[in-house]
């Protein structure tokens, strides 16, 4: 039997064995993908092994720790410096980052997009970032604080906190800052969420279980709007056909992990 796991902490809300476990069942395959709470992040390898997995998730806090064990990282991944998806290759675990596609595959039904607005800089903005830039999107990113921008100065992006940035028009404003998460908070200041989405086609919040401020925010100015689940959905298909060496075509992943998504 094929094992897999999602690690991260906490990893009781996940929703990762539910997703992979229904297209493992679908495809007849002897497969089983489970949770495992990692507390210390350098025993995420070793855990790997010791489980003797043939691929895993990592989720919060635990991706860049992945992105440091794994023996080799692939694609998008090595630029965003945060792997989300380890996969099994003879002796060696390989490290991929799926949340980044994810991502794009989400926002793909909006249309054409030129520029980009990002509010946060955490790990979820980079692998945002660094997706929009491999499509040619320009792409702002404006945090609360100047301590997590370096990252993407180095990488050429136009950075602000609310101190240094002047509003202009942007086609999409993505929330990738827990504002909102637990609380009702908005991730900048309000008036200036208000003329952002006044001259603004799309907006997105990474935020996936809730209707966050943020978006009904940008529901009153008409956007078309997006949560986190598609991103979600999608970084796991992606990671499922890694797991199986693209072997699946990733319509009929989709296809067979969506139901078992909007359950
Ligand atoms: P990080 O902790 O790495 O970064 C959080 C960012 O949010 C920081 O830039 C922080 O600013 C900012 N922030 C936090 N609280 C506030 C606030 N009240 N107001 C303004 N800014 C704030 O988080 P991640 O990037 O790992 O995760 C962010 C979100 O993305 C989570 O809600 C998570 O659930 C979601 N997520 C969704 C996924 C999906 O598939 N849909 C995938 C992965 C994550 P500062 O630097 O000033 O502290």
């Amino acid at each position: 039997m094929l094992l897999f796991s999602i690690f991260g902490n906490p990893v009781t809300h996940s929703i990762s064995p539910r997703l992979h476990n229904s297209v493992l069942n679908a495809l007849d395959i002897d497969g089983c993908y489970v949770r495992k709470a990692i507390i210390e992040p350098e025993t995420l390898l070793p855990t790997f092994h010791a489980m003797g997995l043939t691929g895993a998730n990592v989720t919060v806090p635990h991706k860049e720790a992945a992105y440091e064990q794994c023996d080799e990282v692939r694609g998008l991944a090595k630029e965003i410096g945060a792997v989300n998806t380890l996969v099994k290759e003879g002796s060696r675990v390989i490290g991929y980052n799926t949340d980044a596609e994810g991502f794009y595959e989400a926002i793909k039904s909006f249309g054409l997009i030129q520029n980009a607005l990002i509010l946060g800089a955490g790990g979820t903005a980079k692998a945002i970032a660094i997706i929009l830039k491999e499509h040619g999107i320009e792409t702002t990113i404006l945090n609360r604080s100047a301590s997590r921008l370096a990252f993407f100065e180095a990488k050429g992006f136009t950075c602000n906190t609310g101190e240094t940035f002047t509003c202009k028009r942007y086609d999409l404003i993505i929330n990738t800052t827990s504002a909102g998460l637990k609380d009702e908070e908005y991730p900048c200041d309000e008036g200036l969420l208000k003329a952002l989405f006044q001259e603004a086609k799309f907006a997105f919040d990474v935020i996936y279980n809730k209707p966050t401020p943020f978006l009904k925010l940008a529901q009153n100015f008409q956007l078309t709007c997006k949560d986190g689940k598609e991103m979600l959905l999608f970084q796991g298909v992606l990671a499922f056909n890694l797991f199986f060496s693209k072997h699946y075509d990733v319509k009929t992943i989709e296809s067979l992990m969506r139901p078992a998504f909007e359950l």
